[in-house]
């Protein structure tokens, strides 16, 4: 019985995500449809109408390859690596997104941080997530905080500090559900993919923010000794 309700639970979560994907990607084709439509009947506007659906042809792509991080076997490559050199890669990817927004990355790491065991691609997909969410929070610039910590023997502490719009207490709760974004352009499947992903390597993650001063997102990830 204890299985069965394991399978029922998980065909709810999958029967729930595939509502949230069919509703999300309705919407660009629906509107790409229309456009097709007012192009067929000979409006003059068509480079706008190319613009708009190109924009939401990136948005259906966007989603997509959000989702199919899911859909990856869990933990394939597993190896041991230092999480400097992943948050070093990844901020360097990231910097030119946030020198436009006038945000200043500082990575902290403590000397001697022992290595941890994991799907390098996966992990890099949570720090890009997690960052890009703070960058994209600070909407006046500021500076995102990285830093890194052992907490025990057996496990590091992982922050990504923005100074940011924060998060209502309320939202909180609602960060691991699919398709919950407060952005025009967002997909609202970054943090629940980066959960599952900590999840599958062991590890936790704790949100604390405060409106308009900014958020901290902690994840604790075991260590490999
Ligand atoms: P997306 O970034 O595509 O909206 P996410 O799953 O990454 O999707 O985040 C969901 C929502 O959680 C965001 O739209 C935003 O409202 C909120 N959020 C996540 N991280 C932060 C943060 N660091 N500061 C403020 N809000 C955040
Ligand atoms: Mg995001």
């Amino acid at each position: 019985a204890e299985q069965m309700l394991i399978n029922s639970e998980k065909l709810s979560i999958a029967g729930q995500l595939a509502a949230g994907i069919a509703h999300e990607i309705r919407n660009p084709i629906t509107a790409i449809k229309g456009f097709i439509q007012l192009m067929k009947s000979g409006v003059s506007e068509k480079k706008l109408y190319y613009e708009i659906m190109s924009s939401e042809i990136e948005r259906i792509e966007m989603i997509l390859s959000e989702l199919l991080i899911l859909a990856k076997p869990q933990l394939i490559h597993s190896d041991r690596k230092d999480i400097r050199n992943i948050l070093s890669q990844v901020t360097t990817l990231l910097e030119s997104q946030a020198i436009l927004s006038n945000v200043e990355i500082i990575t902290e790491c403590e000397p001697d941080l022992p290595p941890i065991l994991c799907d390098q691609n996966q992990l890099k997909q949570v720090c890009i997530n997690f960052i890009k969410n703070g960058i994209e929070a600070m909407s006046l610039g500021g500076t995102l905080l990285i830093q890194v910590k052992t907490q025990n023997e057996n496990s590091l502490i992982l922050r990504f500090i923005d100074q940011g719009c924060g998060i209502p207490e309320d939202i909180i709760t609602k960060l691991g559900q699919p398709f919950y974004t407060t952005k025009e352009k967002g997909t609202g499947l970054g943090f629940m993919v980066s959960k599952k992903i900590i999840e599958s390597h062991n590890g936790t993650i704790n949100v604390f923010s405060k409106d308009k001063e900014g958020t901290t997102v902690e994840v604790y990830l075991p260590t490999f000794n």
